[in-house]
């Protein structure tokens, strides 16, 4: 497997290829000059066979070996690159899709015509697994939680995790009502899968917030509305779901 490149300036990289070129095409040059020398100084004369045999085989092992060398920087170029997309796009907490490909997805799905579903999920007291059982039983929780939602939802929905203990879920070409079902049934899962941290089972719930897009209604303006159902969720106990008007 190739490594990614190391970092470096788009100056310090200009001055790389700049050498990396001046090398193949001066070794390249010397070699064949220096075979040309030495068939001279050896017979006299150029030796025109023997000429010929090198004047096609060291440009096919330069050129081979400057070819590898370029390729093998490349496919790192290329590796360096796909991290970096991936970092760009994925919550490295949990491995969902973080809120800039969530948005960038939605905002994709709201410029069809197509029916989509919405939820917004956030842990209910997430503040108290912090204080009562310290940052990484948090951060234990919140991976629990990414799995659950990931193993129980479709794979061709859209999980995402958008902030510190909000989640979004959304679907396309999906019947609300069904939509609504699946969430329900999650919405019961986990309340009935406690965390294992060492202090012993943390019972866990969250609460969600739904929309269902309305005809031409833009991503943003359904985030609200499903927001907003969250909201009356959190107001309404916790560990329930509401649908927004
Ligand atoms: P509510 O039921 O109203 O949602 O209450 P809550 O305690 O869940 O909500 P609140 O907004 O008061 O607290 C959210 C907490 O989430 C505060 C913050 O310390 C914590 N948090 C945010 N991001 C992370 C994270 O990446 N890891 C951990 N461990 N905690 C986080
Ligand atoms: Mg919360
Ligand atoms: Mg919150």
């Amino acid at each position: 497997m190739f490594t990614p490149l190391a970092p470096r300036t788009p100056g310090a990289l200009r001055r790389h290829l700049w050498r990396t070129d001046l090398l193949v095409v001066g070794a390249s040059v010397i070699a064949s000059a220096m075979f040309a020398h030495l068939s001279f100084t050896m017979f006299g004369t150029i030796d025109y066979a023997g000429t010929m045999v090198a004047a096609v085989a060291i440009p096919l092992v330069v050129a081979s070996l400057a070819f590898a060398w370029i390729a093998a920087l490349t496919l790192r170029l290329d590796a360096s690159r796909r991290e970096l997309e991936r970092m760009a796009h994925q919550d490295p907490l949990t491995g969902l899709a973080n809120r800039r490909a969530a948005l960038a997805r939605l905002e994709q799905w709201a410029g069809t015509p197509d029916r989509i579903a919405l939820a917004i999920a956030d842990i209910d007291f997430f503040k108290r697994v912090n204080d009562r059982l310290g940052h990484d039983a948090g951060d234990a929780s919140l991976v629990h939680f990414a799995a659950m939602l990931r193993k129980l939802l479709p794979a061709e929905w859209l999980v995402a995790r958008i902030g510190g203990e909000e989640f979004l879920i959304a679907a396309r070409d999906a019947d609300f009502p069904a939509f609504a079902a699946r969430i329900e049934a999650v919405r019961v899962a986990v309340a009935q899968t406690p965390l294992i941290v060492s202090a012993g089972p943390w019972q866990m719930t969250a609460s969600f917030g739904l929309a269902e897009r309305l005809a031409g209604e833009p991503a943003d303006r359904m985030i609200t509305r499903a927001d907003t159902a969250l909201y009356a969720a959190k107001q309404a106990g916790r560990n329930r779901i509401e649908r927004a008007a």
